[in-house]
């Protein structure tokens, strides 16, 4: 640290991506990436636009935040696009939350929700997962502050219905619940139309996972137009050109690639499938994951040993040394042959343990 680091982030412990090591070529199950790129017609917009990158972008994304609202079946005002659903994050905890206005999350959840709480000089408050590793709802029930959930969860997969998303966001009009659904389109069930009813919902989504942008940076929120609004105050106040030229033309590319999409999506929960029931054969306790992940743990082999053991076959998962889950690994879905290999060494490691 240098001596003209601000006090105010001294004691800051940044969010940690997971390892994207350059010395050697693993099967990258570890970041919740997808495994396949995307479309042909995604690169060529953002090849085509490359050729005026010596002009700024449109502050406003205002073609691509069109077609992101009629795909959402939304007004236009209701959307924000953002650099990855992180930023879409971190300018709603700028926007609404304080020291007078705290927010609470599950103990076990995405782990920048923390981070950007301490960021932003936000206390916060967690509220544990039920043994079964579930979001309790009426934990949340008019708990009266705001709120902020991962819905499905990460990095547990599991998903609560929209109807007690609703509960949630109907007991607490005087604050703003925050719906990450990162990974909702793997099986979940999104709440966005709910943000029709009720002017305090406020829904994070990102092209990173299931649209294959991990690397282009798209996020955006869906609310109540004033709550747009608001987030646009801060947006305009650090970043008007927060989605480059080449990702909002890839990204309007990306919203006409519907059947792609579709299938897409498909693919990988076909994979989860197949994974989760080749895992339990092998004994492995698997949670109900509606994501491109698996949580998975073995009685039989610790989950830091089980990833360090992965990572000397060249089989990159995730390991999160906290407490409750430390057993647990998380696998992101990757292509079939790519799962083969995962749970063939799985297998080979496990009768090593023996
Ligand atoms: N929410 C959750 C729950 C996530 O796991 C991630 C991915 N790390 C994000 C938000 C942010 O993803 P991105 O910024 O790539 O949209």
């Amino acid at each position: 640290m240098s001596k003209f680091f601000s006090a105010k982030y001294a004691a800051l412990t940044p969010y940690v991506p997971g390892e994207q090591p350059k010395d050697a070529q693993y099967i990258k199950l570890n970041t919740n990436e997808s495994p396949f790129p995307p479309p042909a017609s995604v690169a060529e917009a953002a090849k085509a636009e490359a050729e005026k990158l010596h002009l700024y972008s449109d502050p406003e994304s205002a073609l691509l935040t069109e077609k992101m609202a009629q795909v959402l079946g939304v007004e236009r005002n209701q959307v924000l696009m953002t650099n990855g659903s992180d930023e879409a994050l971190n300018f709603a905890f700028m926007a609404f939350c304080d020291q007078t206005h705290p927010i609470v999350f599950p103990d076990i959840t995405y782990g920048f929700y923390s981070v950007f709480a301490a960021l932003n000089g936000i206390p916060y408050k967690t509220v544990p997962l039920k043994e079964d590793f579930s979001v309790d709802y009426r934990d949340y029930v008019g708990i009266g502050q705001n709120i902020v959930i991962a819905n499905p969860n990460a990095p547990t997969g599991m998903a609560l219905s929209v109807a007690k998303i609703e509960e949630i966001v109907k007991s607490n009009p005087q604050n703003v619940v925050i719906i990450d659904e990162a990974y909702v389109d793997f099986g979940g069930e999104s709440c966005v139309s709910l943000i029709k009813k009720y002017d305090n919902l406020l829904v994070t989504q990102t092209f990173s996972k299931s649209r294959s942008f991990a690397g282009a940076r798209l996020g955006f929120s869906i609310g109540n137009e004033k709550l747009i609004a608001d987030l646009n105050t801060v947006k305009y106040s650090t970043n008007p050109y927060n989605v480059n030229r080449m990702t909002a033309a890839a990204g309007y590319a990306a919203l006409c690639e519907t059947e792609w999409f579709k299938n897409n999506c498909a693919a990988i929960q076909e994979a989860r499938t197949y994974t989760a029931a080749e895992l339990k054969k092998l004994g492995f306790t698997v949670l109900d994951s509606k994501t491109n992940f698996l949580f998975a743990k073995s009685d039989k082999i610790s989950g830091q040993k089980l990833y360090k053991k992965l990572k000397e076959r060249g089989v990159l998962v995730r390991w999160f040394n906290a407490a409750r889950i430390e057993d647990f690994v998380r696998i992101t879905i990757g292509r079939k042959e790519q799962m083969d290999v995962f749970l063939c060494k799985t297998a080979e490691i496990l009768e090593e343990e023996k």
